[in-house]
């Protein structure tokens, strides 16, 4: 396949004609200097690392009606309230099936890989990696030790089984819980990530001790707060729609503006289709509907490029020949790339190279 357009990728836009062979970048150069071989594809389009949705509650996905209005507190986190009713009274099997459709979906729409908070224990892990299994997606599963106080074998048992631990947030378990299973992540070489400041404001002392690798939401933290998050160097993910389903908004630009190192993520499927393409472009236009707007290029970044330097694999988002990278093709102008992938893409325009 020969794209003639753009890239946009951890270098940042520029004008381009790429080679794509067998689903990976096989050729570079200047606008129009590759010629196109006998009965090879020709689109014009950009060309981008595939995205990463970094934060999911993919178990969700189960709840296919409209859910009751309600605090996020009474519908997502408290254990009685109706999102984990309905965890426990739902089928493995209906868990599963979709699961399995959520992933086909975000399949179609490129996404290459996928952050999860992963509830019900071990079993919930297990279930996850079952449903993940040939979904071409790769899924990072952070999971949730049950017990408390935390059950060494239990959380020894999970860590095996998982990418790391996803927790609640931070006012809803003890320091010593949270010491207890940062450590267990640490010598395991698994992540620790947990919710913080989503309903409240809380302390960042109390979300950045023990160290995590991984913040969710931040909706409630000061400009102070996300200082304090960016000369930590701990990775923040935002959910703009998640947040704005319960009137609350992340302050993106004093995330850019401080420097954090942002991803993206659609948070509970039950609420939202896991769709990073809305997500992004949501974000812009929220940042715009407050007053605090932030850039098209910081955004793409959250999707494209931050979440691979995250796993460690920055060069997975570099549009070069024999980069790790899995390009994926939009077909959009190549006038101003940042801004066309933030607010343009719907599905049909995505173009997924075949490996
Ligand atoms: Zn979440």
């Amino acid at each position: 396949m020969l794209v003639e357009g753009a890239i946009l990728d951890r270098d940042g836009p520029r004008r381009a004609s790429v080679r794509i062979t067998s689903g990976r970048v096989a050729e570079v150069g200047q606008p129009g200097t590759l010629r196109a071989r006998r009965e090879e594809r020709r689109i014009r389009g950009i060309v981008v690392p595939s995205p990463v949705n970094s934060h999911t509650h993919l178990g969700d996905a189960v709840s296919t009606r409209e859910p009751p209005s309600g605090p996020v507190d009474q519908l997502v986190v408290s254990p009685d309230g109706y999102k984990f009713r309905l965890l426990a009274t739902s089928p493995r099997k209906e868990k599963i099936l979709a699961i399995r459709a959520a992933l086909r979906r975000m399949r179609r729409d490129g996404t290459a890989a996928v952050i999860d908070f992963r509830e019900e224990g071990v079993e919930g892990v297990r279930l996850l990696r079952t449903a993940t299994r040939g979904s071409g997606i790769r899924t990072l599963i952070l999971g949730r030790p049950l017990a408390r106080p935390v059950d060494p074998d239990e959380l020894e048992e999970l860590l095996a089984l998982a990418d790391g631990v996803g927790l609640s947030s931070a006012r809803d378990e003890s320091a010593a819980t949270r010491r207890i299973i940062a450590e267990a992540c640490r010598r395991n070489g698994k992540r620790f990530a947990l919710h913080a400041s989503e309903a409240v404001r809380e302390p960042p002392d109390s979300y950045l001790t023990p160290r995590p690798d991984l913040l969710i939401h931040l909706a409630q933290a000061t400009r102070d707060d996300l200082r304090a998050v960016a000369e930590a160097k701990v990775a923040v993910t935002v959910c703009p729609r998640s947040n704005a389903l319960f009137g609350r908004q992340p302050d993106l630009q004093g995330m850019e503006a401080a420097g954090v190192r942002m991803m993206l993520g659609t948070d509970n499927a039950m609420f939202h289709a896991p769709s990073i393409w809305r997500e992004l472009e949501f974000s812009y236009i929220a940042t715009r509907l407050r007053g605090r707007p932030v850039s098209a290029a910081f955004l793409a970044r959250s999707a494209l490029v931050e979440p691979y330097r995250w796993l460690g694999e920055p060069e997975a988002a570099t549009i070069a020949p024999d980069s790790p990278a899995v390009p994926l093709v939009l077909r959009l102008p190549a006038d101003d790339p940042a801004y066309q992938v933030v607010t343009r893409v719907t599905e049909h325009l995505i173009v997924r190279p075949e490996r």
